[in-house]
């Protein structure tokens, strides 16, 4: 096999949402955008169905639909972006539930599919998607006179507890959202993990349920092992790679591995990154390249037929430290190239 392989372990990703959920005052939902977090969303969905999860979140109308073609009639799935000019047939096909962002959005919806329910995001502070209160205090009424299935806002400074913004945000949602009957939703992982203050009617976790910080105490989802595909011995003060950025300080074995940075491996990883043999970490040496990753394997006892860059002893969140970027990242570049292995049911 000349791929690398990414194993999802569905069981483990099933008990991180359980944990949410049970953490959450009300209802959870489950945010499967990005392919699940490069997780594979038609698997992670149909898990955390069976779980009980019904509300599920994605970025846009595409995405719903695939998902709708997973997921069969039944669980609701609410779309972010919204009702944009093109979704109409999308959202009318698969029974999407757009969260308006803009009383253009409203319009257009209300116009186009005038019993199709839908949702509310509110701008509460972060300036990036949703009504902010003057457009709310204009479409309202309108609004809350038809299927209005959801008041949802965002909250941007969640993974850091002590942000002031929090507060801020909290208060400006309950301020924008008071006497609504729609049931309310205004936290991702980070929001759960602040407290109940700050969960509503419906949470919305995403990161955590597949492994991430802020949520701590998650269990890890993805392994990904990538196959040894040369072993060489390189002499001291050879270099190696691109630019010649690595020289042997001492006779040094070196395996080369099928993945690079076209697989998500980012270049910001070079001569940095650990992989895993087992319990033993081994040095990245070298350029990360466009398909390719050259290892130091020279403490090796053994060389195994593959390495790990993520695994139990290198989560998600220590591979994005060592690459300068977050959790988020690594998972939704997971390349497409690798095989996707679902373990559990
Ligand atoms: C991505 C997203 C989420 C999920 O966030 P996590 O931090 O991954 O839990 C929830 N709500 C909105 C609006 C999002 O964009």
């Amino acid at each position: 096999m000349g791929t690398g392989i990414l194993t999802i372990d569905l069981d483990a990703l099933a008990a991180n949402w359980r944990d949410l959920a049970r953490l959450s005052q009300g209802e959870a939902g489950a945010v499967v955008k990005a392919n699940g977090y490069g997780c594979g969303a038609a698997e992670v969905a149909t898990r955390l169905a069976r779980e009980g999860a019904r509300n599920f979140f994605v970025a846009t109308a595409e995405e719903g639909a695939t998902l709708r073609t997973s997921l069969g009639p039944g669980p609701v799935i609410n779309v972010f972006s919204g009702h944009m000019a093109s979704d109409t047939a999308l959202i009318r096909d698969h029974a999407l539930v757009p969260m308006l962002n803009s009383p253009e959005q409203a319009a257009r919806h209300r116009a186009a599919l005038p019993d199709a329910p839908y949702g509310v995001q509110l701008d509460t502070g972060m300036n990036r998607l949703g009504m902010e209160a003057p457009d709310w205090a204009a479409t309202r009424a309108g609004l809350e006179s038809g299927p209005l299935t959801l008041v949802m806002s965002h909250l941007a400074c969640a993974d850091d507890p002590g942000h002031p913004q929090n507060a801020a945000q909290l208060a400006q949602f309950k301020a924008m959202s008071a006497s609504v009957t729609a049931p309310r939703s205004l936290s991702a992982s980070g929001g759960i993990l602040l407290g109940p203050d700050y969960h509503f009617d419906l949470t919305r976790p995403g990161i955590g349920i597949y492994g991430g910080l802020p949520f701590a105490s998650a269990r890890p989802v993805v392994r990904l092992s990538l196959p040894v595909v040369q072993v060489r011995d390189v002499a001291l003060g050879e270099t190696v790679g691109y630019s010649a950025t690595f020289t042997a300080e001492r006779p040094t074995k070196l395996a080369t591995l099928s993945a690079g940075y076209a697989d998500g491996l980012i270049r910001y990883m070079s001569n940095a990154a650990p992989l895993f043999a087992g319990d033993h970490a081994c040095r990245l040496a070298g350029r990360v390249s466009m398909d390719l990753l050259t290892v130091d394997v020279t403490d090796l006892p053994e060389i195994p037929d593959h390495l790990d860059i993520l695994c139990p002893r290198q989560s998600v969140d220590q591979l994005a430290e060592v690459a300068g970027t977050i959790g988020y990242e690594i998972l939704t570049s997971l390349g497409r190239r690798y095989q996707r292995r679902h373990i559990g049911q």
